[in-house]
């Protein structure tokens, strides 16, 4: 024998019903004997009880679904039944008549007993498998429709009442015993207590009713035919990684249903496992796959030592502390048997080692009854001042990580605890369960995504790391940046185990976020069509509260405005990349204390491409000063577009001829003077400078101007070539003079001490700088260790290509 269950979602609709019946029909045409549990049509119980909730409220909206009720079900029927609709339209024609008089009722006396309620739930149950039972008829099947209220008795505890297996077992062995031969299509969730009031098991439940009739009959397997691949690692709506778990024991099945894993319903594993019956979980939409078997033992070749991640939200966490329940006995017994007589399910206990406080969590919907009736038990304690009013804390969720081999394995509350911590996320309780099947803690509501993503990624797919990327800034470095991320993501995934996702993105006109990843071959038009205008401010809080594990914040823009919020970002341990050099060479205050802030939240600040773009200067003075070395003194042609120009620069063309060419290359600002100006070769000899352990402010610069003010002051980017061209001669001069003696002219940055200088200077072939081409930059650093010849560095210092290179190279660093 065999119990198939289909939920709510597998029968949702006509032609999911159909994949159904195909299911039973597959499963009959083996020679199995079998019976079929449905759940409601998928959304039905929700209605029913928002009808319920708006008739006793005495408002007139719910006949507009109680409308959508009927509709559903009379649609459904016409498409499964075709001709055959008309014999079963009174029956269903009654169910509805009734439906509708018994919220009429409630409406009139506005009111709706947990008691009322199951009766009014208990329509949705009845209505799908009484469809389903004819559907299944018609295609010449033996099936027979069958209330389980006939045959499940419970207590008389509403919306969540108790078997009572004696009996129901009794009236299952009967009811089947004379059926033989039928398939009997059975109304999940729905009871029957004492006098034949109308139950039901708690949400969910159907489940259970598949496992009780199992039990009852000692089937051979029960399958739980539902809308995912069996049981996965996590849920996968909420961790897309998440994958089947081909087999799971009873223990673990029931500890991931117990915190949250809502694929099966916490009791149903009970009467399996007493019966020994294995439960197959199985994908309505993708029945060849074989799911997840669940039986006795643990998969004892899984590869890691977790079987799953759940959580459970809309949790409340209570403490009770003071100097009075130290060393006195039966404090705890009190508490939690005040909280069990409330019938307040207690999911996390833990208790400081000085028993000076024991904190729990419980649904934040208790917490107020929780509270109430522990200040009363404890009321002469608080009024003596031995207890403190309990004290409670909401909008948190407690997570669990589940799995038999946990035990054998040390150290894995350890790697839990740092990988959240790395990422922002206090533990704010933490309890192992006894049996040492699963460590469980209490968290932030908020942080529920990325914990659930990072602990995935850290337990199943230890290799595998994702680096969230929100980008601002998609000019030619930002947009040439996602294209080599776009070109490199699966070489990435392959070869460095590095999932790159781009969460946002957003230049000066839009932006654009996505969870999953923005699709990076088709990034413009999703940010044209997208409907958020940008904002600074609006990017930064999206990006925190989308709170993704370790998240990257790219700013790929010249702005002056956008550095203001590093510190923000730091601090929301959010990892910040930058080619932007405004925040590194403005005030030093602020450049260290962005630097800690990083060190200090376990995040990275990284700007390689702030001086000579992907060549890799800063991380080669860093490397210097951290290995003890001492930097005496640096010289530097830093400015790409300098570079360009001065390297073919012989005083024979003009100069503002080259100045525009060079403009026309890209090799320069839209307004050359930026450049000419020295401001963006100054910012690099600080940075530089800093980076060597000296705390050069903008100040302690000196820059002979390259341009004299008449150019500097031109109105526009015309009149500025124009008063250029007045200085042609005046180049000249300056370079047929160093030719003469066989030099050149190099824009160089240096810096000895605490002073930097910057100067057009002319230099011999016995200079480093002498021989440079193209826009090639060069760094040469003098140290303690490098005194006699210095270290050079050399290459193109400017260029998308190359700076974007540089810092995509920087946020691959923070996966590593
Ligand atoms: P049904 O309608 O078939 O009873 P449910 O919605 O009750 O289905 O349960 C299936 C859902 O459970 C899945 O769609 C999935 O989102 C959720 N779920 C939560 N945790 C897990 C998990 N660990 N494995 C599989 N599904 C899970
Ligand atoms: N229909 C019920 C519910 O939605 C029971 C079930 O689907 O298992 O909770
Ligand atoms: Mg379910």
């Amino acid at each position: 024998m065999k119990i198939l269950k289909f939920g709510g979602s597998s029968v949702k609709t006509a032609d999911r019903v159909v994949k159904v019946m195909d299911i039973v029909s597959d499963t009959l045409a083996t020679g199995q004997e079998l019976a079929v549990v449905c759940s409601a049509f998928g959304g039905i119980t929700d209605l029913l009880i928002d009808m319920a909730k708006l008739a006793a409220a005495g408002k007139d909206e719910y006949t507009g679904l109680f409308h959508q009720f009927t509709e559903r079900h009379d649609t459904a029927a016409r498409e499964l039944l075709g001709d055959q609709y008309s014999e079963i339209v009174n029956d269903l024609t009654e169910n509805h008549d009734t439906l509708k008089a018994l919220l009429k009722g409630i409406q009139l006396v506005r009111e709706i007993s947990p008691r009322t309620m199951d009766y009014v739930l208990s329509f949705g149950e009845r209505n799908s498998n009484f469809i389903i039972a004819q559907a299944l008829a018609k295609r010449g099947i033996n099936a027979q429709y069958l209330d389980a209220r006939k045959i499940i008795t419970t207590d008389k505890k509403f919306t969540s009442a108790k078997v009572k297996f004696d009996q129901t077992n009794k009236n299952i062995t009967k009811y089947f015993a004379s059926r033989k031969g039928t398939v009997q299509v059975v109304t999940g969730f729905i009871a029957s207590a004492v006098g034949g009031l109308t139950t039901t098991l708690g949400r969910g439940g159907s489940d259970y009713t598949a496992a009780i009739l199992a039990g009852g009959l000692r089937a051979d397997v029960l399958e739980i035919w539902t809308d995912v691949d069996g049981v996965l690692t996590s849920d996968p709506r909420k961790v897309k990684t998440a994958f089947t778990l081909s087999e799971l024991s009873y223990a673990e099945a029931m500890e991931m249903s117990h915190f949250g894993a809502k694929v099966i319903y916490p009791p149903t594993v009970q009467p399996a496992l007493a019966a020994g019956i294995p439960i197959y979980i199985k994908n309505t939409f993708n029945p060849t796959f074989v799911g997840t078997r669940i039986h006795e033992k643990a998969d004892p070749n899984f590869h890691s030592p977790i079987k799953g991640i759940s959580s459970l939200k809309d949790m409340a966490m209570l403490t009770l502390e003071g100097s009075g329940m130290m060393g006195t006995p039966g404090i705890s017994a009190r508490l939690f048997s005040t909280l069990g007589t409330q019938g307040i399910n207690v999911v996390l206990i833990t208790q400081a080692s000085s028993e000076h406080s024991i904190t729990f969590a419980i649904a934040a919907k208790d917490a107020k009854q929780a509270k109430n009736s522990i200040a009363e038990e404890f009321d002469k304690e608080i009024e003596r001042g031995t207890i403190k009013p309990p004290a409670v804390k909401k909008d948190l969720l407690v997570m669990a990580v589940i799995g038999e081999k946990m035990k054998s394995v040390p150290g894995i509350a350890g790697t839990l605890f740092e990988s959240l911590g790395r990422n922002g996320i206090n533990i704010m309780a933490i309890a192992q369960g006894s049996s040492e099947l699963n460590i469980s803690f209490v968290i932030e509501a908020h942080h529920e995504l990325k914990a659930l993503n990072l602990l995935h990624d850290q337990f199943f797919l230890s290799e595998l790391k994702t680096i969230n990327v929100f980008g601002m800034g998609l000019g030619l470095i930002g947009g040439t940046l996602l294209k080599q991320i776009h070109e490199q993501q699966a070489e990435l995934k392959k070869d460095m185990m590095l999932q790159i996702n781009v969460a946002g993105i957003s230049n000066s006109r839009k932006m654009v976020f996505a969870n999953d990843g923005i699709q990076l071959d088709n990034w413009e038009s999703e940010l044209t069509g997208s409907e958020m205008e940008a904002d600074i401010e609006k990017f930064v809080e999206q990006m925190v509260s989308m709170n993704l594990p370790n998240t990257v914040f790219v700013d790929n823009t010249a702005s002056k405005l956008v550095p203001n919020y590093y510190k923000q970002i730091l601090d929301a341990s959010i990892s910040v990349v930058t080619p932007n050099k405004v925040a590194t060479s403005s005030s030093y205050d602020s450049y260290v204390d962005l630097k800690s802030t990083a060190q200090k939240r376990g995040v990275k600040f990284l700007y390689e491409t702030n001086v000579g773009a992907g060549l890799p200067v800063i991380s080669t003075l860093q490397g210097l000063i951290k290995s003890g070395d001492r930097v005496d003194k640096i010289e530097a042609v830093v400015s790409g577009s300098l570079s360009y120009i001065f390297n073919n620069f012989d005083g024979a063309a003009p100069f503002s001829e080259l100045v525009t060419k060079a403009k026309e290359l890209g090799y320069t600002e839209p307004d050359p003077r930026e450049d000419l100006s020295g401001a963006d070769v100054s910012r690099k000899i600080i940075i530089l400078a800093r980076e060597s352990g000296i705390a050069l402010e903008p100040t302690d610069v000196s820059l002979k101007p390259l341009l004299p003010p008449h150019c500097m002051e031109a109105p526009d980017v015309p009149a500025f070539f124009k008063a250029l061209a007045t200085e042609d001669n005046h180049y000249s001069n300056l370079a047929t003079k160093a030719a003469a003696r066989g030099e050149v002219l190099r824009f160089v940055a240096s810096m000895t001490g605490e002073k930097a200088t910057i100067s057009l200077q002319s230099v011999g072939p016995d200079s480093p700088f002498y021989s440079l081409q193209d826009s090639d930059n060069m760094i040469v650093i003098t140290t303690k260790r490098y005194h006699t010849t210095p270290l050079v560095i050399r290459g193109p210092g400017a260029g998308a290509e190359v700076t974007a290179g540089g810092v995509f190279a920087d946020i691959i660093s923070i996966g590593g």
